[in-house]
């Protein structure tokens, strides 16, 4: 039997007029339905959560609570990782190698550093005595208000939970719209929050098209913050639509990360981790390294290391505990990817490996892209500047360090970088680099307690990390006058309190 999902609005599972048919990007099989939301189920959820916040249900709640709460929503998700990892690559054809490290245990690990933080967070803090007035000084982080969530396919349940954990640490209400694609574990994160016990109306969960839905969410006017992973056109609308009424923003956007190795590296080492750079969650992750920067002096060798390992990497089933590289989402998306494919030929780099979609009985349904890596490439091209979002490498060459550090800029992204060679170099490189993660002989190392996010058109703000809840407070600063008579006050700031009293 098939899995139906509801939307999840004031506490209740509702169902619309119209159903998502979820397919596996692999077979086409069915993998669930999922209720179709529209604008007034956006109405409706936006009235719940406003409702919530006004009424001071979970805001008031001790921070101590709300953290034992997102606890046990952990608990809870890590209970059925294998699972959620298992569905997730169904949904979405991520490997099983990663949805449950990366998907699931990474989102649970989210959960229980907030839980950890939340407690210790500064919501209210005693400032030094105000001279001269005098006055004391407080200053309280309070919660925003309503906050709408917005996370793409690719990694949904994480891009969630950095949303909604810091959103509801600080006493938030959220009304979250997954992808249309991909809905069904942000709608299992909702289950695990009303199994814990969050009372109704804080977590709302509406399913729809990014048009009229999305849109319509993210521009509601009692929408007080919105928190949007995904392209990085749709980041610039969200912020356009902001600028009326000042509404908060944050945005993790897309990004062309430059891996760059230096001529002192393990060579061997770098090649793979160039591949599981670019190739991990099969090309389709933001902070994916698909620029490789390589000495020109050892080009030769490196791409020859690098096709060969690369043409080992085994495409097919998600759930195979052995495949390296999935499907692709959708055939829109491969057919984008296989666009991308005629453009980097006709503007002159040249394909060393793949290139095309694999045949084969098994490749027959759904929707395929062979790992494919470009050479010949320089940065002005296309398929250099452009966010591909598959497991398409492109290689560029550089012949000093400061001309891979000029490549690596020069790009409107800022998202990712990395750097292979030693230590004390890459180092130095990577305080160079303008990205919001600079990964040193490694990629994709995303830890709850470091911030994630981008430069330039990378992004707006930081999710995750020892900061993440400020994203969600306002600041309000509230001085205790302690002058005395009138006589003291408000001149007393401005004149020489001395002479006010003669
Ligand atoms: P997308 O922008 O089309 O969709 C993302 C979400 O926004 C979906 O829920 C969609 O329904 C919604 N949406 C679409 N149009 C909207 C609109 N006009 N107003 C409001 N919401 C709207 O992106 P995508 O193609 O689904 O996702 C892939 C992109 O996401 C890539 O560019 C990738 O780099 C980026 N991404 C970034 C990060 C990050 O943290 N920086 C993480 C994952 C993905």
């Amino acid at each position: 039997m098939t899995n139906h999902y509801s939307m999840y609005i004031d506490g209740k599972w509702v169902d619309g007029d119209e159903v998502y048919e979820i397919r596996s990007p692999a077979t086409e099989e069915l993998v669930a339905t999922v209720a179709k939301g529209t604008t007034e189920h956006v109405d409706a959820a936006v009235a719940a959560a406003k409702g919530t916040f006004e009424q001071g249900i979970w805001r008031r709640t001790p921070p101590k609570e709300r953290a034992a709460l997102i606890n046990t929503v952990a608990e809870r998700l890590a209970a059925r990782t294998d699972e959620l990892a298992a569905l997730q690559s169904r949904e979405n054809g991520a490997t099983i190698r990663i949805t449950g490290a990366l998907h699931v245990g990474l989102s649970v690990g989210q959960l229980q550093y907030l839980a950890a933080i939340v407690d210790q967070y500064e919501w209210e803090t005693t400032g030094p005595a105000i001279e001269p007035v005098p006055a004391a000084g407080i200053v309280v982080r309070e919660p925003i208000g309503v906050v709408a969530a917005i996370v793409p396919w690719n990694i949904p349940l994480l891009t969630a939970v950095w949303k909604v954990g810091p959103a509801l640490a600080a006493g938030n209400s959220v009304v979250l719209k997954p992808d249309e694609h991909a809905p069904v574990l942000p709608l299992e994160l909702a289950r695990e929050f009303e199994a814990a016990g969050l009372p109704p109306g804080v977590l709302n969960v509406v399913t729809g098209d990014g048009e009229p839905v999305g849109a319509y969410l993210s521009g509601h006017p009692d929408v007080r913050k919105v928190a949007f992973t995904g392209s990085t056109a749709v980041g610039k609308s969200i912020l356009r639509q902001s600028a009326d009424s000042i509404r908060r923003v944050t945005l993790e956007l897309g990004g062309k990360g430059a891996n760059v190795i230096l001529d002192d590296a393990d060579i061997d080492m770098a090649v793979d981790g160039a591949l599981f750079a670019c190739m991990a969650n099969n090309g389709e992750a933001c902070e994916a390294g698909t620029r490789l920067l390589i000495p020109a002096s050892r080009r030769d060798e490196i791409v020859g290391k690098l096709v060969e390992r690369a043409a080992t990497l085994r495409l097919g089933d998600p759930l195979a505990a052995t495949t390296h590289v999935g499907p692709i989402i959708s055939a829109t998306q491969r057919d984008r990817i296989l666009d991308y494919f005629r453009i980097g030929l006709e503007e002159g780099a040249t394909i060393a490996l793949g290139g095309r979609a694999p045949s084969g009985p098994e490749f027959n349904k759904g929707y395929w892209i062979e790992p494919t890596i470009f050479v010949d490439v320089t940065n002005d091209m296309r398929i250099a500047r452009d966010e591909v979002f598959g497991p398409v490498l492109v290689v560029l060459t550089y012949d000093s360090v400061d001309e891979a550090v000029k490549i690596a800029n020069d790009t409107n992204y800022g998202l990712s970088a990395g750097i292979w060679g030693s230590e004390e170099r890459a180092l130095e490189v990577a305080r160079r680099l303008d990205a919001g993660m600079v990964w040193v002989n490694n990629w994709h190392v995303i830890h709850p307690a470091y911030p994630f996010g981008g430069f330039k058109e990378s992004g707006l703000g930081r999710e995750g990390g020892p900061h993440s809840i400020d994203e969600y407070v306002e600041e309000k600063f509230i001085s205790l006058d302690r002058s005395g008579g009138i006589e003291n006050k408000a001149f007393a700031i401005v004149i020489d309190p001395a002479q006010t009293r003669n």
